[in-house]
């Protein structure tokens, strides 16, 4: 029994994996801007975006109905303010972040931006309104500019420049020999996935959208490129409704909320100071995170007195 048991597993494993980059493929076509399967109710309005509030009020979501994700989620995010979702992978906290841009319905509950369902307006209109910097950036297999003006196609070339200098990345096209009439993507110049990331930070400051989602994935990068990324979202986020999926606690610091995310219910909410004299979940969470870099800073430490 235990050896079909575990193939079937490591099945399952890959199947959600595919699923998974599906889902980000699903993300891709909302950029080429390809219907998906959800479509707008006959007649929906645009969303009416004022200064981009958001609720989520008793959201309940499954991918497979045997299988519940969300289980009652609700909180709100007022205009302008940043909300930090934490919590152990495989939580749910992309989930939200798909819910809010509409790759999915939700299965009870609701969402709405400055008072209006999701469901209720057209998506068009819903993507145009949200910013999103995923995970996983892909990038069009055109030169950087084309890809960094994707976020406004009218954008003059110094609209662009200044982009790329907010997100950092400036001073690294400049160095490449043909600047930003370079090739990237598949069979161009091949970015780091921190190049990659500072690449959408840039084309979503040009494209300035009221809501802002970032998914943190900046675990992969050293300290050094992390810190300059986080600069950039810094500063893309400032004076925007913002909704922060964290994958280091450093970056959350400073987060109006944090909602921390366990296995389908926020387990604990507040700000920093608050959660830490909690001594909960995140508490836990934060010195294991202080215990972690610190054995990182030893260990480069060492690695430089060799
Ligand atoms: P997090 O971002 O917190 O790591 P996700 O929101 O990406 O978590 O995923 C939550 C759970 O839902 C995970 O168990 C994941 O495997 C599952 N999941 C994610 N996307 C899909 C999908 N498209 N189909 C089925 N299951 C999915
Ligand atoms: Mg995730």
């Amino acid at each position: 029994l235990l050896q079909i048991a575990i193939p079937l597993n490591f099945v399952g494993f890959i199947y959600r994996e595919i699923r998974q980059g599906l889902a980000d493929i699903e993300a891709m076509f909302a950029v080429l801007a390809v219907p998906a399967e959800i479509e707008d109710k006959p007649g929906a309005p645009a969303l009416a975006i004022g200064s981009g509030a958001i609720r989520f009020e008793d959201v309940v979501f499954h991918y497979d109905p045997d299988r519940p994700i969300l289980k009652g989620i609700s909180f709100e995010v007022p205009a302008g303010n940043t909300v930090a979702i934490v919590g152990p992978s495989g939580a749910g906290k992309s989930t939200i972040s798909r819910l809010l841009f509409r790759f999915y319905d939700v299965t009870g509950g609701r969402v709405t931006i400055d008072g209006q369902d999701v469901r209720d307006v057209t998506q068009e209109s819903l993507r145009q309104a949200i910013g999103m910097v995923p995970q996983d950036t892909v990038l069009f297999n055109d030169t950087i500019a084309y890809n960094i003006r994707y976020g406004r196609p009218d954008a003059a070339d110094e609209d662009v420049r200044a982009a790329a200098r907010m997100a950092q990345i400036d001073s690294f096209i400049e160095t490449l020999p043909k600047g930003y009439a370079s090739e990237v993507g598949e069979r161009g110049l091949k970015l780091s996935g921190g190049e990659k990331q500072r690449v959408a930070i840039a084309r979503t400051i040009l494209k300035a959208p009221p809501i802002l989602i970032l998914d943190e994935a900046t675990s992969a990068l050293d300290t050094h490129t992390e810190r300059e990324i986080q600069s950039a979202l810094d500063q893309v986020s400032r004076n925007r409704t913002t909704v922060v999926i964290a994958h280091r606690l450093s970056t959350v610091v400073n987060a109006d909320q944090i909602l921390v995310l366990q296995a389908g219910v926020i387990a604990e909410r507040g700000t920093h100071a608050e959660l830490l004299a909690k001594g909960g979940l995140y508490a836990s969470m934060w010195s294991r995170q202080r215990e972690a870099d610190e054995a990182e800073e030893r260990l480069r430490a060492a690695r430089e007195a060799d």
